[in-house]
């Protein structure tokens, strides 16, 4: 299978192209640079410098490379910036991937992963949330990844290409070759781990007056490669099996103040925590439901353990202090 990967040069999207590559697959990475770093990028994967902005630069890889599907990761991803900066997300995300599905149906790619989120579901009526919970948007980042499901809908209707949107909630750890190095940083177990690192002095949690036990918000924090080997797995199905959309987590819930602890245990750091103002658009507690995807394709997370996965972030952090930069 060759696939190509948009935005694999970033986080999840190199993570997930190593995992391709490890298990035997043809990749193509097609990616702006904008948050990636070209470092990351597998040294086996065929690099492609460009914008989906440009419809021609990303037709010119396609109509070139034929992939049998594609992995749609490139996309302004912040919940914030996306408050201040809306257009950049209901306009630029949703004409960069508009951009790509029109080549990718105008040279017969049938198979197509969404790199979708758990901000579809701002107001969840169950918990954990399961892929019928309603869709409430939390931002315009969340409404940008529901046009693209929408989008889908359609090209599945009128071109049959098959689609799986993978909805994550909060994806953290990192392989042993590549972690997670956004500019400016904004996540929560890499900033713990910054201050671990002497690089920050102490971490604000963002309120500590949520509805949960101990008053700061819970989220589901998904291994990379548990997310990695979803990708794959969802690809596979495409194959001969109908379109779908599967919520992806590890089902457990953690604080802002057990990250912090476990943090602390990994590290031997004593990470210093204050509570400061809470972060606009912050719901009490998010938890997936992925028994969808455990019944459809056997999914389960490997490495469902948060302090296993905050190990692994640290590994690679003291390894690449700096990131990919040199
Ligand atoms: N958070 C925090 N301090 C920080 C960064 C994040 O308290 O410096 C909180 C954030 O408000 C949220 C949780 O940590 O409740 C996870 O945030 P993150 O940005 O990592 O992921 P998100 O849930 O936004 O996808």
């Amino acid at each position: 299978m060759k696939v190509l990967v948009t935005g694999g040069a970033g986080y999840i999207g190199s993570i997930t192209v190593e995992r391709l590559i490890k298990a035997g697959e043809e990749v193509v990475v097609f990616d702006n640079l904008y948050q990636g770093h070209e470092d990351a990028v597998h040294p086996d994967a065929t690099f492609i410098k460009g914008d989906l902005a440009n419809y021609d630069e990303i037709e010119a890889a396609i109509a070139t490379h034929k992939p049998d599907g594609i992995m749609h990761f490139a996309s302004y991803t912040l919940v914030g910036e996306s408050v201040e900066m809306p257009w950049m997300y209901l306009k630029d995300n949703a004409v960069n991937g508009a951009n790509l599905l029109e080549a990718a149906v105008k040279h017969g790619v049938k198979r197509f992963i969404l790199s979708s989120t758990a901000n579809l579901f701002d107001d969840p009526e169950f918990m954990p949330i399961a892929e019928d919970e309603r869709i409430v948007p939390g931002s315009p980042y969340g409404e940008s990844k529901y046009i693209m499901e929408r989008y889908l809908h359609w090209m599945d209707q009128i071109y049959d290409m098959r689609y799986a949107c993978l909805r994550y909630f909060n994806a953290c750890g990192a392989s042993e070759e590549r972690g997670e190095d956004h500019a400016p940083e904004t996540h929560l177990i890499p900033i713990v781990l910054e201050v671990a690192l002497g690089k920050r002095d102490k971490i604000t949690i963002f309120g500590d007056d949520y509805d949960t036990p101990d008053g700061t918000c819970v989220r589901d924090y998904i291994h990379i490669i548990d997310l990695a080997e979803a990708h794959i797995l969802a690809m596979r199905a495409l194959e001969d099996g109908p379109s779908r959309k599967y919520n992806l987590g590890n089902g457990k819930g953690y604080s802002i103040r057990d990250v912090i602890e476990t943090a602390r245990k990994v590290t031997g750091h004593p990470i210093p925590a204050e509570v400061g103002p809470r972060r606009p658009g912050d719901p009490d507690i998010l938890i997936a439901s992925s028994e969808t995807i455990n019944e459809d394709l056997g999914w389960a997370p490997m490495y469902p353990d948060l302090e296993q996965i905050i190990s692994m972030a640290w590994e690679w952090h003291q390894k690449n202090p700096d990131g990919y930069s040199k």
